[in-house]
């Protein structure tokens, strides 16, 4: 028999001891706390530590300052070990980010309401940015993500592409990867899992897909 895949590692692309990054897959989530809680434990990372962010599609950034819940914020920072960070996604990007030498972590969920607010930018002002590893996590992808103009004329030409009459798609994974390379991101150290949420229904949920009703993904970091 085999075991059906809960939820993905992306620890290993972090070349860390300890520290642990990991996203939860179709058959894990049942949009809920406890999925955070199964997920950490899941991880070997301890659910008493757990941060969880009420998200708003902001630009909200903020170090931790303590454990559960943290009000209209899109955007987790912590030091090593007092925290374990979680978000929730079902499209948007779950970005990850680690300073390996100091230990400093974070999480952000990167739709394209914040990343047209700057929560990317944002973001890398509480790193070293020569020193930060960045992972993409699964979202939509530029297959799937169909936008109209008024959401067009808010990202560069480079990272879209026409669609039918007034429609085009966005690679917001690419805006998001130029955003952090012209914040000072090295390209080496910034990973895309390329993996569209909206094109693998039997793995992924998908908002575009399945509309409001649709599933979210647990995505957690931490020092273990
Ligand atoms: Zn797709």
């Amino acid at each position: 028999m085999t075991q059906s895949l809960r939820f993905l590692d992306f620890s290993p692309h972090f070349n860390t001891p300890g520290f642990t990054a990991g996203f939860s897959v179709k058959n894990f989530s049942k949009n809920n706390t406890d999925d955070r809680t199964a997920l950490a434990e899941a991880l070997h990372l301890s659910p008493s530590k757990l941060v969880i962010p009420k998200q708003t599609h902001s630009n909200h950034v903020s170090m931790c300052t303590n454990i559960g819940r943290v009000d209209d914020t899109d955007g987790i920072i912590s030091d090593k070990a007092a925290y374990v960070l979680s978000i929730q996604v079902a499209d948007c990007i779950p970005l990850f980010f680690l300073e390996a030498d100091t230990g400093r972590f974070g999480l952000i969920h990167a739709g394209w309401r914040g990343v047209q607010k700057g929560i990317i930018e944002k973001s890398v002002t509480f790193f070293k940015p020569n020193r930060v590893t960045c992972l993409l996590g699964p979202s939509i992808q530029f297959c799937c993500f169909e936008i109209g103009p008024e959401v067009a004329s808010l990202f560069p030409k480079a990272a879209q592409k026409k669609g039918e009459g007034d429609r085009s798609f966005l690679n917001l994974q690419e805006a998001v990867i130029r955003q952090l390379s012209e914040s000072g991101v090295p390209e080496n150290q910034i990973i895309s899992d390329g993996t569209c949420t909206k094109c693998n229904p039997e793995k992924f949920h998908s908002y575009r897909r399945n509309g409001s009703k649709a599933g979210r993904h647990i995505a957690i970091a931490g020092w273990r």
